[in-house]
């Protein structure tokens, strides 16, 4: 469309308050908004939740409906991965550690999804949470390698009234998962208070962080690091802006966050 600015959000729907703030950001700089609803199969691993991932359609569109949003873009598997598809973008070094590591093929699985839709979408700007900070960072690295058109906005996380990040996986968490999923951003602000009185030996504080989260009882701790914003890199020593990023499971629902210490 010819002078209009086109905005996509991409999504997994069962949308929530974190992708509806994505939703009002394209509509402050987009005249067109588009958002897309596709529960991407190549970035889930066979033994992860693609089966039962929330698809809550009906209540996205009335959602949606609530905004000045276009179009919805909810492909069905078939018309993304048609018959013969066979190829896939290789994700740059930053998607490799950390879910690069957790989740060895997920990366692959995003940044060809994402890709395409922003070729089906042709769109001026995209539409990102920190929540996934990685994942941002991974998209960002692609559209600078790859020459893309699409300028790539990220937007903070937004938290429920106790802090807990929004991600459409909260509706797994039984009553007492809930309140062990709250470790994760306490962890994240002991590291930040550590970060704030000085303390520099960048172990110390992922072992504080760890400790916080497997003391309330989280069932497995994939990372909880201290990392350079650009590259992701953990660091030794700390030097600021840092990002500070755990990912933990919560009885069987595998659960991220992340802060940023400036
Ligand atoms: P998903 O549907 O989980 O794939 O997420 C779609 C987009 O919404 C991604 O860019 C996410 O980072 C973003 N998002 C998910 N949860 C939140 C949140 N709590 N706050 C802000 N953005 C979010």
């Amino acid at each position: 469309m010819a002078g209009v600015k086109v905005g996509v959000v991409p999504t997994m729907g069962a949308l929530h308050d974190g992708h509806i703030s994505l939703v009002a950001a394209a509509e402050k700089v987009c005249e067109c908004v588009v958002v897309t609803i596709f529960v991407n199969p190549t970035q889930f691993a066979p033994d992860e939740d693609l089966d039962k991932y929330p698809r809550t359609f009906q209540a996205d569109l009335d959602r949606l409906s609530e905004h000045q949003v276009e179009f919805v873009f909810a492909p069905q598997n078939q018309a993304m991965y048609p018959e013969g598809f066979s190829t896939m973008i290789r994700p740059p070094v930053v998607g490799q550690t950390l879910e690069g590591e957790s989740r060895p093929e997920h990366y692959e699985g995003v940044t060809t999804v994402v890709l395409k839709l922003l070729n089906i979408v042709l769109a001026e700007f995209a539409f990102f949470g920190q929540k996934h900070f990685q994942q941002a960072a991974v998209i960002k690295r692609m559209a600078v390698d790859l020459d893309l058109a699409t300028e790539m906005v990220v937007c903070p996380i937004v938290r429920e009234k106790d802090r807990l990040a929004m991600s459409s996986r909260n509706v797994y968490l039984s009553a007492t998962e809930r309140e062990i999923a709250l470790s994760l951003f306490r962890s994240l602000c002991k590291a930040e208070s550590m970060i704030r009185q000085g303390v520099r030996d960048a172990q110390q504080i992922m072992t504080a962080m760890r400790d916080e989260l497997l003391g309330s009882g989280v069932t497995q701790v994939d990372y909880a690091v201290v990392a350079k914003v650009e590259t992701l890199e953990v660091m030794d020593q700390v030097e600021l802006p840092a990002v500070l990023l755990v990912a933990a499971k919560v009885g069987q629902t595998r659960l991220i966050d992340n802060l940023i210490a400036e």
